[in-house]
């Protein structure tokens, strides 16, 4: 059976804690104690761990429980995959974090595109902090030994200038010939060891700024009204390539799930 698994809040070389919500759970619902052992992620990496300490406290944040690290554990890496996810109803973008998630996605860029609606990018920036929570707790169910990183929304222009994947693939509704597989194929021998793939570059990355994680593939996924023809120049001035999912019009959330699973039967 696999072990509870935990993701660290706070760590040392030899030590981790987890304070808030888990160590509540940890704590008063399933009883912590010292000399327990679980599964705990620190600073990305996998651990055998052993329980020190436990504080139970009346409110959820005065719980904290501290373990020691043992050896470490072999774990598996993220999709070395980067989402460019359009800002479109929340309650469907927090789904497609969620899901994109479980499928192993390294990085999720929220984009402010043309079609975006302007109350949805007005707040868009204070929702960050929400979908990290969502990403974190998809990671923790989904036994991630990482969590993807939730960039903060930015604009489409900034978006494509600042991406260094160097396979970058647009989702086109309106692309009537090259199919996701035919631009995943075409990659796969022309960009083969350019790029570190992440579980080789970890240990490397360890005290590096997250959100310079390095990916080898870009998926750009637009709103519910779709990519303007001037954000469609746009990607192919920064050479994205556009690709089609099938002739049906897929939801972005449906668009963003299917292109991931189709993406990680290439890319692994
Ligand atoms: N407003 C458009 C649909 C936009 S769907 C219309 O009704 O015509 C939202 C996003 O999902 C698109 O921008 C695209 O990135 C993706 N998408 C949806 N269906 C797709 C398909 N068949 N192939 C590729 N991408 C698709």
């Amino acid at each position: 059976m696999t072990r509870r698994r935990w993701i660290a809040d706070a760590w040392t070389a030899t030590t981790a804690s987890l304070t808030g919500d888990q160590a509540a759970h940890l704590a008063r619902v399933l009883r912590a104690e010292p000399g327990q052992i679980y599964d705990v992620v620190a600073n990305g990496f996998l651990h055998r761990a052993e329980i020190t300490h436990v504080t139970a406290g009346a409110n959820d944040q005065d719980n904290e429980v501290l373990f020691t690290l043992h050896e470490e554990l072999s774990s598996d890496a993220a999709l070395p995959l980067h989402l460019l996810l359009a800002v479109f109803k929340f309650d469907h973008m927090e789904w497609a974090i969620e899901k994109a998630t479980e499928l192993g996605i390294a990085k999720i860029t929220p984009v402010l595109a043309r079609r975006t609606e302007k109350h949805l990018a007005q707040s868009a920036l204070k929702r960050a902090e929400r979908w990290r929570r969502i990403a974190l707790e998809a990671s923790k169910q989904s036994r991630r030994t990482d969590i993807p990183n939730i960039a903060d929304p930015i604009p489409l222009k900034q978006a494509l200038a600042e991406e260094s994947s160097p396979t970058r693939i647009l989702l086109s509704e309106t692309e009537q010939s090259t199919t996701l597989t035919d631009a995943l194929e075409d990659s796969q021998s022309t960009t083969k060891d350019r790029v570190p793939h992440p579980s080789q570059s970890h240990r490397e990355a360890r005290d590096e700024d997250p959100s310079s994680i390095q990916t080898t593939h870009a998926l750009a996924i637009g709103p519910e009204g779709g990519w303007t023809p001037e954000e469609m120049s746009l990607f192919t001035t920064h050479q994205w390539q556009p690709v089609t999912l099938g002739p049906r019009i897929l939801r972005a959330e449906t668009a963003a799930i299917a292109a991931i699973a189709i993406a990680s039967t290439h890319i692994t």
